[in-house]
């Protein structure tokens, strides 16, 4: 069995490669040369993709974490437009402050995040930090990072909008409604996970940075007084999250933001962190952010009622008070996760044809169990076929008839399938067929009548 390989010594380049050949991820309109920052998910990527969505899910929306009490949290779901009024990111500030600094090379004319000049890459060789070409580099100048757009016939300012940025607005904006019309109480949450755009000056790193991506944000409401404690309850609570993901060990940390480094929200409440991950590319820093928990105190509900002129105040009865409930937003990557699942899945291993398996949690695997007949004749497929289709009601599965055995493993260790199962010569004596084992390359012989139960005992859940 392969050993676990530090991320450090992965290449990313290897890992891209897998993506494009096995169906993960294509570069968004690959047959006109690609457009910088946008990607596809392809037939298995989706389905990755979809896997770490519902954990989140699940986990946050269908049965959240248990408060310090003891007692379920209460959050609830939202799905709001990617378009809304354009106040909406007047108010949230966006249009006026959401921008990076950024810094340019007046010589190689490259653009650099003002903050990251010191891992950033000179695209003149050989120099390699920004400003080693001899060019000098300007000061901080802030960029608007939201994708304009226009909603009706008419393209003029007034009819000016944007695509999100992030999918915490929606909550924002709908927190009055979600208190009329259900019986939450604060402390609660609402939780929304769909698509954000930012026309980010400098997308790289494949997918970890991209003009249009999704993102998993819980808005959770707490009395001020309660702030601080809740911060600490969300710190805990989404790191253990990426842990169960199986991103745990050397790749995973928990840090504090620099008092310099605090967003204009928490600047003055203090309590941001990002939950970061060492990708193969995150260089000398180590790591990069996967998730940040932010303190947001009550800067959105407060600037959304100014703008708005509705009043946003929440009665609290227990304590009979009114106030702007303060939030505490724990703001993750899905397409960023899923990137960290892929890195952390990529396990070389020269001993394999494929001299590579992807080594992901079979409750993650796009693909749970392929079929196989040995060869096809001899009564072999039509066996294979009714295994398949008993399977696949319950599965995701695969059949798979073509090439030798060795080329079909081979291909689900690229898919990271976790369990093959083969009928040859002696399932049709004993109705038993071959499971072999991704990780360990075990074979072994179980009833083909116990497949379905042995998939459903291995895969588990999360
Ligand atoms: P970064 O510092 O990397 O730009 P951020 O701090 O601006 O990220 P947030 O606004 O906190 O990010 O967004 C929440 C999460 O959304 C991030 O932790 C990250 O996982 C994801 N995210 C943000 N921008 C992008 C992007 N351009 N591409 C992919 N994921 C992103």
């Amino acid at each position: 069995m392969a050993e676990a390989t530090s991320n450090s010594t992965k290449s990313m380049d290897a890992i891209v490669a897998l993506c494009r050949r096995r169906g993960f991820i294509f570069q968004s309109s690959e047959i006109y040369g690609g457009i910088g920052g946008f990607w596809d998910y392809g037939p298995l990527g989706v389905l990755l993709k979809n896997n770490i969505r519902d954990v989140w899910w699940r986990d946050m929306v269908l049965t959240p974490p248990l408060g310090p009490d003891g007692k379920e949290l209460d959050i609830l779901g939202l799905d709001c437009s990617i378009i809304s009024h354009p106040k909406v990111w007047e108010a949230s500030g966006h249009v006026a402050g959401f921008a990076d600094p950024m810094v340019d090379c007046k010589k190689c004319k490259a653009r650099f995040r003002a903050d990251q000049v010191s891992e950033a890459t000179c695209p003149e060789k050989p120099s390699k930090r920004p400003g080693e070409c001899g060019g000098e580099l300007t000061e901080p100048r802030q960029f608007n990072l939201m994708f304009q757009t226009y909603h009706g016939a008419v393209f003029d300012e007034e009819h000016k909008t944007y695509l999100r940025p992030e999918t915490a607005q929606g909550m924002f904006y709908n927190f009055k409604n979600v208190l009329d019309t259900s019986r939450v109480k604060v402390p609660f949450g609402l939780a929304q996970l769909g698509k954000g755009f930012r026309n980010e000056i400098t997308p790289r790193n494949f997918i970890f940075r991209s003009r249009e991506f999704e993102m998993m944000e819980v808005e959770f409401f707490v009395h001020p007084s309660e702030a601080n404690q809740w911060y600490q309850f969300w710190r805990k609570a989404r790191y253990d999250w990426w842990c169960k993901l199986g991103l745990a060990g050397q790749n995973l940390r928990l840090r504090d933001h620099e008092q310099d480094e605090l967003a204009h929200y928490a600047r003055d409440s203090g309590g941001c962190c990002d939950v970061e991950y060492a990708f193969p590319f995150s260089g000398e820093k180590g790591f990069s952010e996967l998730e940040g928990i932010a303190y947001r105190s009550n800067f959105d509900l407060t600037q959304h009622q100014k703008t708005s002129g509705v009043g946003l105040e929440y009665f609290d009865q227990e304590r009979n008070e009114r106030y702007l409930p303060h939030v505490i937003e724990p703001a993750a990557g899905l397409t960023r996760g899923l990137l960290a699942v892929l890195c952390e899945a990529y396990t070389p291993d020269e001993s394999r044809p494929s001299k590579v398996f992807m080594k992901f949690h079979p409750a993650l695997a796009p693909v749970k169990a392929a079929v196989f007949p040995l060869v096809n004749k001899d009564g072999m497929p039509e066996i294979a076929e009714k295994l398949y289709h008993e399977l696949r009601v319950r599965f995701v599965v695969e059949l798979d008839v073509k090439q030798s055995i060795g080329k079909r493993y081979a291909r689900m260790d690229e898919a990271g399938t976790p369990y093959c199962f083969t009928i040859d010569g002696q399932t049709l004596q004993d109705q038993t067929v071959t499971v072999r084992y991704r990780d360990t390359l075990q074979q072994e012989r179980i009833a083909v009548d116990r497949v379905g139960a042995f998939l459903t005992e291995k895969i588990g859940s999360i």
